[in-house]
């Protein structure tokens, strides 16, 4: 069985869709946190940041000039945003599909334990 985010790149689950390319796919997150919070995840399956290797530099670039992107488009390019990884258990990820979290829309403050 996919995994959720394999599902939603899919279609099989429907979401929010805020971009797409060739690479990435990017949606608005079911629970957000703040005003913008897109999820951008790389329509290959990655699990985590341990799973990278040398062949995942150019889809990385590709999420981060994403989350440029999703920044203009959510128009929080110029007021600044948040890109937030969770990566394994202490880091609270709850989907092992690697994503950035894009949050913005207000001033964020400093507490680490909100996404
Ligand atoms: P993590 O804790 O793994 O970094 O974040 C997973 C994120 O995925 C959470 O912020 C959660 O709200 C979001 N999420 C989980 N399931 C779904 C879903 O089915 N649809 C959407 N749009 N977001 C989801
Ligand atoms: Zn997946």
């Amino acid at each position: 069985m996919d995994c959720i985010f394999c599902s939603i790149i899919k279609g099989e689950i429907p979401s929010s869709k805020v971009y797409e390319n060739d690479t990435v796919f990017a949606f608005d997150d079911i629970n957000p946190k703040a005003p913008v919070h897109v999820l951008i995840i790389p329509k290959k399956h990655i699990p985590d940041i341990n799973s990278l290797d040398i062949n995942s530099s150019k889809v990385l670039g590709d999420i981060f000039l994403a989350a440029a992107r999703v920044a203009e488009i959510k128009g929080i390019k110029e007021s600044g945003y948040r890109v937030v990884v969770n990566n394994g258990p202490d880091a609270g990820q709850e989907v092992f599909h690697l994503h950035i979290h894009v949050l913005g829309g207000t001033h964020l403050g400093l507490k680490m334990d909100e996404f």
